[in-house]
């Protein structure tokens, strides 16, 4: 198995922040590539357009190759930054969690789009939302500017730099009740 691969695999997300992240800890948004680059991890814009099938909703977001040694992650050139963000965290979830081997590298990210049902896709979904909204930073940010307040997931997509749809998915995940950008109050069901 790819030596890096090894090095990451079993790897939570709180590991990884504390190891490649701990002098930032509470800084925000987390940096991905940083941390990415500190592990080893080489990542690079590709354009991907030209895969893409005109009749298909189907594109591509990023892939995965690695050699005996290293891996690379390449994203799709001209995407969002926050929709990059997320791929690169979700690729490096798919590591940690030893969802990939030599059968299943190169491999290639699609766009999920609708209900994601794949349990490896909603497990390296969660991983990545660990990642770049930990908990304990998240906590911080609601006792400390929203006390007496619902906070707006707008304004945290902000903060952390994702869309807001990966915001409100890590609210309910922690059953942590928002506003949502309707201006509607969401409570999560314990
Ligand atoms: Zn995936």
């Amino acid at each position: 198995m790819c030596d890096k691969l090894k090095e990451v695999n079993g790897l939570t997300s709180e590991e990884i922040l504390n190891k490649y992240w701990s002098v930032e800890r509470n800084v925000y948004p987390i940096d991905i590539a940083t941390i990415l680059f500190k592990m080893g991890i080489r990542v690079y814009p590709y354009d991907f357009s030209k895969f893409d099938e005109s009749d298909s909703q189907r594109k591509i977001l990023g892939a995965m190759v690695a050699n005996k040694k290293d891996i690379a992650f390449l994203y799709r050139q001209g995407e969002s930054l926050n929709r990059n963000r997320f791929t690169l965290a979700h690729e490096l979830a798919h590591c940690c969690l030893a969802h990939l081997d030599e059968q299943t590298i190169p491999y290639v990210e699609y766009r999920h789009d609708g209900v994601v049902t794949d349990k490896c896709e909603i497990d390296a979904n969660i991983f990545a939302g660990e990642l770049l909204i930990p908990t304990k930073e998240l906590r911080t940010i609601l006792s400390n500017e929203y006390p007496n307040a619902l906070p707006k997931v707008t304004k945290l997509a902000e903060t952390f730099a994702v869309s807001v749809n990966v915001m409100a998915e890590r609210l309910k995940y922690l059953k942590l009740p928002y506003i949502d950008e309707c201006d509607r109050k969401i409570y999560c069901v314990e």
